[in-house]
């Protein structure tokens, strides 16, 4: 199950692979957007990894809010809001406990994507992390349903993801700076949907 140390070295892993991965979300965000979804993830999670310089949080939910305070307060685009009340949604759903189980982690990405849809009002198809977050979360909930314990869910999410970030290529943006290019936001890979991708996969290598 999971810790709150668990919790820690999942984002410390997002943290690296935000970082590694830095300018292929430039880029991307170069073709549909304003070419600073790299950099406001990287300054993000950076930011996050200060911060845990020098507290350490004793649940899983402490950890998951710490997160989300630093990512709304230093990531200026719509992704740090977006991210950082996905993070909060995550942490009132893990409530005090200690540990999180299989269920309990299928149920902190389910929050998750409702805070992200309350606060963006993306609809899946609009071509944004929405369209990976969705069938991650019901991967997550099926394999919670089949028993597995938490990183089997975060392993069964982030496979879904990385398939649902592939499948945003052919979509027309409708939210988001990618929506200002109608048809021309088709052909290019969602770079929200991308980096959610890739912070699910971190997360589940993390839990092992
Ligand atoms: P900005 O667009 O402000 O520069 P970023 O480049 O950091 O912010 O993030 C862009 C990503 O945010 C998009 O690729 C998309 O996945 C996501 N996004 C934007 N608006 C929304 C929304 N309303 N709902 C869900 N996700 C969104
Ligand atoms: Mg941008
Ligand atoms: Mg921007």
């Amino acid at each position: 199950s999971c810790t709150a140390d668990d919790v820690v070295a999942a984002l410390r892993a997002g943290a690296d692979v935000v970082a590694a991965h830095r300018g292929e979300l430039v880029e991307m965000d170069r073709e549909i957007g304003d070419a600073d979804h790299g950099e406001n993830m990287d300054r993000g999670f950076r930011a996050v990894m200060a911060k845990l310089d020098t507290s350490s949080p004793d649940t899983p939910a402490a950890a998951l809010k710490l997160a989300a305070t630093v990512l709304i307060s230093s990531v200026g685009g719509a992704s740090g809001p977006l991210y950082g009340t996905a993070l909060l949604r995550a942490a009132s759903a893990a409530g005090d406990a200690a540990e999180l189980d299989g269920p309990a982690v299928a149920a902190l990405l389910q929050s998750g994507l409702d805070g992200v849809v309350a606060r963006g009002h993306a609809e899946l198809g609009d071509k944004t992390m929405v369209d990976v977050l969705v069938p991650a979360a019901e991967a997550a909930g099926n394999a919670a349903e089949g028993g597995q314990d938490s990183a089997g869910v975060l392993r069964s999410a982030a496979q879904a993801a990385q398939e649902a970030a592939e499948n945003t290529r052919p979509l027309v943006a409708r939210k988001g700076r990618a929506s200002y290019l109608g048809e021309r936001s088709a052909g290019h890979v969602d770079p929200g949907a991308r980096s959610t991708a890739l912070l699910l996969g971190a997360f589940a290598e993390s839990a092992g």
